[in-house]
This record gives C-alpha cells, sequence and structure tokens, in this order.
C-alpha cells in the first residue's frame, strides 16, 4: 500500500460505525468526501473563538476573520499552482463556478456561427450552463466523439475543435468512467484555434497534483466537499486577464467600489465576484483540508486512489454476470458497473444492508448513460481512508447480492 490508509482512516470519525449490523465501509467519495478531524476541529475553532463577518471590521475578530479567509485563498492558489491569489474566486462549488464562466464568459465572446466544445462524458454541472449559453447567444454547441471505451481520442478533438470555436470545457477525470482525460492536449489544440479551455475538476483535484500554470488552462473549477473539506465552498480559477474582462453574476455588497443612485463600480478580482457576506467557515475548512493532504501528500495519494481503481477493477471483471464502464487503463478513484439483469438501485440497497455505501443512478450524466447504452448504474469510488479490504467487503456484498437476485428472479 502507497500510504497508510488504516491509519489515517482513524482521522475519519464518522467511518468508525455500524451501518445496519455492519462496520461501515464508504465508498462514495466520489459523490462526497467524508471530513478528517482536523477540519472538523478547524471549522469548531472557527466558530468558537474567531467567527466574524470579513472585509468589513476594525476589531480584533474581523481581522483574524479576514487573515482566514484570504490565508485560504493563498493556501489554495498553491495547491493548485496558480500564478496569484487573486485568480481564486471563491464559490459554492463546482458548479455554480461553471455557470458563472458560462453565463458571465460565454456572453461576452459568443455569438451567432461560434461554437463551445464539450464532451458527451460530460457531468450535468459543464453540460447544462453550456446549453443555456448557446441558447442565449446563438452559438452553437459540439461534442468530441468517445472511442469505444468511452476515452477521448485526441485525433477527433482535432477535428471538432475549429477556428469557430470559441470555448472548450471537458472534466479532468469522468465521475462515471474514472478516467483521466488528456486534458493538457486538449487545452493545447483550444489555443491553437484561438478557444479558451475551461477544465472541470471536481474529480480530479482530489486525487491528483493539478497545475495550472502547467496545464495552461484559462479556467478551472472544484469543490471543497470532494477534498475532505466541507460543502458549500469551492473556486473558480481564471487567469487574471479573463477575469478582469468577465462581469460579475451576483450583485450587493462586498464587491463594490462606489455606489450612487443610479450606478455602481467594482471592486477589484477576485472580490467583484465574492457579493453578499463570503463563505469564511467552508473557506476556513477547506484550508485546513488542503493542510490535510499536503501532509498526506499528493503523489502518495494519486498512487493510491489508482491502486484501489485498479484492484477494484480485477477484482469485479474477475466476477461473472458484472459489466464495468470505461477502459481499465488510466483510470484513477472508481469503478462504475452493473450487475446483469439487476437494476443498480436494487444492488445498492442489498450493499447498504452489508454496510457497503455505493452509489447508483445516473450519476448526473444521462448522455453518458445514453451512450453506455444502460439508464443507471453503480458505482463505487475510494479516497484515501479505503484499503483493499473494503473492496474485499464489496465483493463479497455483490457475490450475495447476486446470488439473493438469481434466485428472486428464478
Ligand atoms: N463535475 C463532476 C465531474 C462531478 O463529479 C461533480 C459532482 N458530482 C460536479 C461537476 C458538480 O460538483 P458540485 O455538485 O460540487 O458543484
Amino acid at each position: 500500500m502507497t500510504l497508510s490508509a488504516i491509519e489515517l482512516k482513524r482521522q475519519f470519525p464518522i467511518l468508525h460505525q455500524q451501518v445496519n449490523g455492519h462496520p461501515l465501509v464508504y465508498l462514495d467519495s466520489a459523490a462526497t468526501s467524508q471530513k478528517p478531524l482536523a477540519v472538523l476541529e478547524k471549522l469548531e475553532r472557527y466558530y468558537k473563538e474567531y467567527n466574524s463577518n470579513v472585509h468589513r471590521g476594525v476589531h480584533t475578530l474581523g481581522t483574524r476573520a479576514t487573515d482566514a479567509y484570504e490565508g485560504a485563498r493563498e493556501r489554495l492558489a498553491r495547491f493548485i499552482n496558480a500564478k496569484e491569489p487573486a485568480e481564486i474566486v471563491f464559490t459554492r462549488g463546482t458548479t455554480t463556478a461553471i455557470n458563472m464562466v458560462a453565463w458571465s464568459y460565454a456572453r461576452t465572446v459568443c455569438g451567432e456561427g461560434d461554437e463551445i466544445v464539450l464532451t458527451p462524458m460530460e457531468h450535468h454541472a459543464n453540460l447544462i450552463p453550456w446549453q443555456q449559453a448557446a441558447k442565449a447567444t446563438g452559438a452553437t454547441l459540439k461534442y468530441i466523439p468517445l472511442r469505444e471505451d468511452g476515452s477521448i481520442d485526441l485525433a477527433e478533438a482535432e477535428k471538432v475543435i475549429t477556428q469557430r470555436t470559441k470555448i472548450v470545457a471537458l472534466s479532468y477525470l469522468s465521475n462515471v468512467l474514472g478516467i483521466v482525460n488528456p486534458v493538457k492536449e486538449i487545452i493545447a489544440i483550444a489555443h491553437r484555434n484561438g478557444a479558451k479551455a475551461l477544465i472541470d475538476g471536481a474529480q480530479s483535484t482530489p486525487h491528483m497534483k493539478v497545475d495550472m500554470l502547467d496545464l495552461d488552462c484559462d479556467f478551472y473549477t472544484l469543490s471543497g466537499h470532494k477534498m475532505c473539506g466541507p460543502t458549500g465552498i469551492g473556486a473558480l480559477y481564471g487567469k487574471r486577464e479573463l477575469l478582469e474582462r468577465m462581469e460579475p453574476v451576483e450583485f450587493g455588497g462586498e464587491m463594490i467600489d462606489h455606489v450612487d443612485l443610479y450606478e455602481a463600480t467594482w471592486k477589484e478580482i477576485p472580490w467583484k465576484f465574492e457579493a453578499g457576506t463570503p463563505i469564511i467557515a467552508g473557506a476556513v475548512g477547506l484550508s485546513a483540508a488542503i493542510d490535510f493532504l499536503n501532509e498526506v501528500g499528493l503523489d502518495d495519494i494519486e498512487k493510491h486512489d489508482k491502486m484501489l481503481a485498479a484492484y477494484a477493477y480485477d477484482r469485479l471483471s474477475g466476477m461473472e454476470g458484472v459489466t464495468i464502464y470505461g477502459p481499465k487503463e488510466g483510470r484513477s478513484s472508481l469503478v462504475t458497473f452493473n450487475l446483469d439483469d439487476v437494476h443498480p438501485h436494487d444492488v445498492a440497497t442489498v450493499l447498504d444492508a452489508e454496510g457497503v455505501a455505493v452509489r447508483a443512478g445516473h450519476h448526473c450524466c444521462q448522455p453518458l448513460m445514453r451512450w453506455l447504452k444502460v439508464t443507471a448504474t453503480a458505482r463505487a469510488s475510494f479516497y484515501l481512508y479505503n484499503t483493499e479490504e473494503d473492496i474485499d467487503r464489496l465483493v463479497a456484498s455483490l457475490q450475495r447480492a447476486k446470488e439473493y437476485f438469481s434466485h428472486a428472479i428464478g
């Protein structure tokens, strides 16, 4: 094992409980990760010791809260290797961040005859905002076709991304197929055609080192709750010149410079995008999560999560009647599957009765489900606190589910 998941697991109090009479095996971290003591304690300290509004008061608690909030921005900028903290806008998560770009940036650059390029594997969060932007601007949506195993063919990307493309948006790590997409190459293709690239980093940021300067993406989005942080906090990274060009999408207190009865001007980036009281506790918690992930080490987390995905792939592909979606190679952190003739909701219910928590449904990827010719799947997703034994429990429970359903179906 690359890191001591057993030791790390001790730091996650929620994982030490019985569910339906069995020790919990949590295999749903792609939906949301669990939170270590370091994050929980930091949140408690924030509320007990220095809860206060930011950027306003001159009193001591206000200054401490402002330092913690802006300190979180600096930490996140370093964590993803952005050029400067001003390029980090705190948002509610990936969904809000993508909506901001689709609403504000897309409307300034797209018109009739322009194209927005996506892939069929995108989460609804990286699909519907672009549908809406296309409707509002007259731009057309285009899709890079996938290979049979669900991976992206760069030769196809070269054909679909053209001089008409204004924006290319795709996920770094697919929440269904588990594959790490060749985003660096696609960003380069976008740039060669004069387009900008947005990377949906909701799944990649928790599981691997991400580097804005190296990727050279124009926008990047992430969700704190998937990377050991609290819910309700995430971020939009954007290159300075693009964020400066964008209009705010929300207006009100905190984001203004000067206000008259009929006109107002905005603060500098990033604050012009953060109207109202910001997500202070969320940022403080995210900052603690980043410290935690740095301490464990992103390289070790990446190796561990890839190892678990490979182990799960091997164990599940050895079971008769199990179909796995997505390629074997280049996979990280999750396995999506179905059991022949059994609805994945039933599979998840039977697993839950043995304390094994997996997700079932369309995973907010309905077009991808249609592409896979299924209505839904089950998904087991892993993180730094999971072990091979957790996957053995999944396989054993799945085996019993199979036997149960084969009797039930007769
Ligand atoms: N994109 C991907 C690939 C995701 O997996 C998710 C979360 N399931 C999202 C976007 C949306 O993230 P959030 O709900 O945190 O905004």
